[in-house]
């Protein structure tokens, strides 16, 4: 009998609660046992109450809640190999052979090393006592799949994030609101929202919106003085009766030079140079809460079923795949690929290659 795991980590998002119900659910109707390990390594490291067996019962309601209610936490100790032995430990004392991970690349890149070492954690834990014979024969293979799980949207190899598009709904209906008051007065917005170094957040909200200007890190301003571009397109679409101006700025946007581009400086260029009255609204959290929309409900739901198949599917010979979405279909692809697609995208916006960047996150370019 197979007996998962499954945990959430790294930034919550919305729609990670209906991986775990999905799981749970579907995992029980393929005759699996499910465990929630609460607070994502954290409670793989700590063991004890953290890890909880589920039943059918367990995620009633889990659907239209938002965040994670088992808990997500940023884990050092698992960064450690020593916590990782702990972590194994706890694995096999609870008798779970697989692991569905659903978190953003950090989460991932840890649990395909999880499984890479789990050879030499077993070895150590049986000369160390810890185990016995049996269970290092038993549990000789740890089957690991992944579900990105991120508001940024910012992992290769997949279309969309679990999140992100609840994500992206929260920031409309904000930017919607500044609307209100941006059209009463006749002010402008300059709106900070969330993303790292990914714009797509701020990007498809500025299409959303209609917003007049937007900032992302994957194309900087051509223009080195992109305070007279912006002004010049602010001016324009004034002119043309608008009685609101709003500019959105992806938190890692940046300029040609790769220096930061900031709220307060645009700001005070939209204030100074046009004479706008102009505010600064940095959404801050209230981005990443809330009842997750339907979409995430949908992906989180649907994904997990791909995730229990790929742990019945797994053999110790294939690599822990990554259940992803591209053209509409689910698809399962290796992890660690995806993980290092997109750290080369990271790499080549730090090297300001911004078309490989686009490439490399794109996956159509990838097929
Ligand atoms: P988000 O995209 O929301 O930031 P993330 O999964 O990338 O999510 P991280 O903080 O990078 O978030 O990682 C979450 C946790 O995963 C870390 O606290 C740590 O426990 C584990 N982790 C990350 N990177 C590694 C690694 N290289 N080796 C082992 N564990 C890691």
């Amino acid at each position: 009998k197979k007996k998962i795991g499954v945990l959430t980590s790294g930034g919550d998002a919305s729609g990670m609660n209906a991986c775990v119900r999905s799981v749970v659910l579907y995992g029980l109707s393929k005759g699996c046992d499910v465990y929630a390990v609460y607070e994502g390594y954290q409670g793989l490291v700590d063991g004890g109450d953290f890890i909880r067996k589920m039943d059918w019962r367990s995620v009633t309601g889990y659907l239209s809640i938002g965040g994670t209610s088992i808990g997500t936490a940023r884990c050092m100790p698992f960064k450690t190999r020593d916590g990782r032995l702990q972590a194994a430990e706890n694995l096999i004392k609870n008798g779970i052979d697989s692991l569905i991970v659903c978190g953003g690349d950090g989460s991932l890149t840890g649990a395909d090393l999880f499984r890479s070492e789990w050879d030499g954690l077993v070895g150590e834990l049986l000369k160390t006592g810890r185990i016995t014979s049996e269970e290092a024969t038993v549990f000789k293979h740890l089957t690991i799949v992944g579900l990105v799980g991120s508001i940024d949207n910012d992992m290769s190899s997949t279309d969309i994030t679990i999140g992100a598009v609840t994500s992206l709904h929260r920031i409309c209906e904000a930017v919607d609101s500044v609307d209100t008051t941006a059209l009463s007065h006749s002010r402008a917005f300059v709106i900070e929202v969330m993303g790292r170094h990914c714009g797509w957040l701020a990007l498809m909200a500025g299409i959303a919106t209609g917003a007049d200007f937007v900032f992302i890190p994957e194309q900087p301003p051509k223009d080195e003085d992109w305070e007279t571009a912006m002004c010049t397109v602010a001016r324009q679409h004034r002119e043309l009766g608008k009685r609101k101006t709003i500019i959105i700025v992806a938190e890692g946007a940046l300029d040609r030079n790769l220096k930061p581009i900031k709220v307060d400086h645009i700001k005070d260029v939209l204030s100074d140079r046009l004479g706008l009255d102009t505010r600064v609204t940095i959404l801050g959290h209230t981005q990443r809460g809330g009842s997750p929309c339907a979409f995430d409900r949908i992906l989180g739901t649907v994904q997990s079923v791909a995730a229990v198949d790929a742990v019945l599917a797994s053999t110790p010979d294939k690599p822990s795949p990554m259940i992803g979405m591209n053209n509409n279909q689910v698809t399962t692809k290796p992890l660690m690929d995806a993980v290092k697609l997109t750290h080369e995208v990271a790499n080549a916006i730090e090297s300001q290659n911004f078309d490989k960047a686009l490439e490399l996150r794109d996956p159509q370019f990838l097929d």
